[in-house]
């Protein structure tokens, strides 16, 4: 086979015309800054879709987890459960107020926190108030036992549905379940303003306190007034442009992402593998990347270094490395599954909580020592395939065909 002539990304940003028009328009009218109809018709889509009261727009997914974690009131050294199995973005916005993640492992049932573990961190450190929850790659995660677990230990949920825009849980959208909750418009997410986020609340006073903070904490004087600590985080007037124009096609992405999940699974179906799992029953993903996860016995050796890895190629075995490097010598873009948040260099100090609530996990020892960390174990099996929307189901069926090749 020839590689591809054009790469085949694995999530690229698909636009439709209208972006340009909203953004000529705030040109056009001079409303090139953090005010404009853009950013006002944004938050209205984004309110109108999602079913929350208050949309505030912002300048990235980050800044919005950020807010929502100073509306949380996290303080300085105070812990608080994060998703492990993540992007560090989840994370982070939790260390830039001085707080201390505990990382909870994942369950296989949807690669989502989970609730077993997160209820033996809530008896190892019952003072927790605030728990992050991610759902991963567009897959809604256990949403009602992680509800009622936090309920009864009285913690607020901040919910990061930056990779599930559109996503719902027994009818209800992802970015609904959270105290204070957060939606991505990075370029390589279901819909995209090339950058920028949300912060979604049903509570009018986080919305506010959110709209001034991200605009310098300007006090209502004649004069720059300061009481308290600001931040420039609000969305500009011409990427909301891109992103208004980008709304009335998020089902379309998703119908999209969902032909590409299903043909994934056609093509794999007598292939030692599984795509990445959801709960059939109460909730519809919005398929952002379609993944896979290789059967234990089908792997073949592989190891992971810090920076780089290795494997050894057997036949009617593969791994994820060897398909991710076969892909890229075709010219198509995989990537590894996120590496969890307890293996990650700078947060490996961190406690991290597993379902045999030992805490004695560490790096790479999934399986070992009789504690099992599913995360790593998810990581060192699972892999993201080319899952880009304007993938043709030809040039579709020219992956599939790679990856069995790894596997002959
Ligand atoms: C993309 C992403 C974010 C961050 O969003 P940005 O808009 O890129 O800042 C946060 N969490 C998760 C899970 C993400 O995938």
């Amino acid at each position: 086979m020839e590689p591809f002539k054009e790469k085949i990304w694995l999530s690229s940003p698909t636009m439709h015309g209208e972006e340009l028009i909203y953004m000529q328009e705030a040109y056009e009218k001079n409303w090139m800054s953090t005010v404009g109809e853009n950013i006002n018709e944004v938050e209205r889509l984004a309110c109108e879709k999602v079913g929350c009261r208050y949309a505030v727009a912002l300048s990235a997914g980050t800044a919005a987890l950020h807010m929502a974690v100073k509306l949380a009131g996290v303080q300085p050294g105070e812990k608080v459960f994060c998703s492990d199995l993540t992007f560090d973005a989840t994370v982070n916005p939790v260390v830039y107020e001085g707080g201390v993640p505990v990382f909870i492992d994942t369950e296989y049932d949807t690669w989502n926190m989970d609730p077993i573990a997160l209820e033996k961190a809530f008896e190892l450190y019952p003072e927790v108030r605030v728990v992050v929850v991610a759902h991963l790659y567009g897959t809604p995660g256990k949403v009602d036992e992680i509800r009622t677990i936090c309920e009864r230990h009285m913690a607020i949920i901040i919910e990061d549905a930056a990779e599930s825009l559109g996503a719902t849980y027994k009818g209800k959208q992802t970015g609904t379940f959270g105290t204070y909750n957060c939606i991505s418009f990075n370029g390589n997410k279901i819909i995209t303003g090339s950058s920028g986020g949300m912060l979604l609340t049903d509570d009018i006073a986080a919305a506010n306190k959110v709209r001034k903070w991200s605009t310098q904490a300007r006090e209502n004087a004649p004069w720059y007034q300061h009481e308290e600590l600001g931040y420039n985080y609000r969305m500009s007037n011409v990427i909301a442009g891109v992103v208004r124009g980008q709304f009335p096609y998020l089902e379309e992405h998703i119908a999209q992402k969902k032909a590409i999940y299903e043909r994934y699974k056609e093509g794999f179906k007598d292939l030692p593998v599984q795509m990445n799992p959801f709960d059939v029953a109460n909730s519809e993903p919005n398929f952002w990347l379609s993944c896979l996860i290789i059967n234990p016995e089908a792997m073949c050796r592989q190891i992971r270094g810090e920076q780089e890895a290795l494997f050894i190629s057997e036949s009617g075995k593969s791994c994820p490395t060897e398909i991710l490097e076969t892909l890229a010598k075709y010219n198509a873009e995989g990537r590894p599954i996120w590496k969890p948040m307890h293996m990650q260099p700078m947060y490996r100090n961190h406690a991290f909580i597993t379902v045999d609530g030992s805490g004695r996990c560490r790096t790479n020892a999934y399986i070992a020592g009789g504690c099992v960390d599913v995360g790593a174990d998810i990581f060192n099996r699972g892999l993201c395939l080319p899952s880009d929307n304007k993938m043709t189901p030809e040039q579709q069926d020219i992956v599939i065909e790679i990856v069995r090749g790894c596997f002959g």
